[in-house]
């Protein structure tokens, strides 16, 4: 008898959940989602885009509720992007290494693992690695109209200096 009563329990814990998923896939209810580790290859940054040795390791791209990408860059010595801008900006998490970053009429800027750096929409600025230490960063990038990014010209050597 308690058996019976135990298998009648579970039976119906067993339809309740698959009720459950039903509703969910009705609703579309949307779950977690994991990007798990080595599922996303690595990218090597484009020459028309970069100068040196760049590693793109995409994180995650943006969708319906929040209009940010996420991806990580790594800048072997020498290494920067061009010139360029952010239609509605971008932070920078610098994770390893140190780096150098500039806005168009400013100084170069030392920047060192630990900092964060706020780009606002449409500065048009760059940023690398130094001439002799690699850095690497993670890139939460706005996206507007599906692009994130207006490139520009390259970083020369004259002004890739401190
Ligand atoms: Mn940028």
């Amino acid at each position: 008898m308690k058996l019976t009563t135990t298998l009648i329990s579970l039976s119906l814990l067993a339809s309740m959940a698959s009720a459950g998923n039903a509703f969910a896939a009705v609703t579309n209810i949307p779950s977690q989602k994991i990007f798990e580790a080595g599922s996303q290859p690595s990218i090597k940054g484009s020459g028309d885009f970069f100068t040196g040795n760049v590693r793109i390791d995409p994180l995650f791209p943006s969708n319906d509720s929040a209009h940010f990408s996420g991806g990580q860059v790594t800048f072997e010595p020498g290494a920067r992007s061009a010139w360029h801008i952010h239609p509605t900006g971008q932070h920078l998490i610098v994770t390893s290494g140190i780096g150098w970053t500039q806005e168009w009429g400013g100084p170069v800027v030392e920047i060192h693992a630990g900092d964060v750096v706020w780009c606002p929409p449409k500065i048009k600025h760059w940023h690398g690695a130094t001439p002799t230490t690699a850095m690497t960063h993670i890139a939460l990038t706005g996206v507007q109209d599906g692009k994130n990014v207006e490139w520009m010209e390259k970083v020369s050597d004259e002004q890739y200096r401190k």
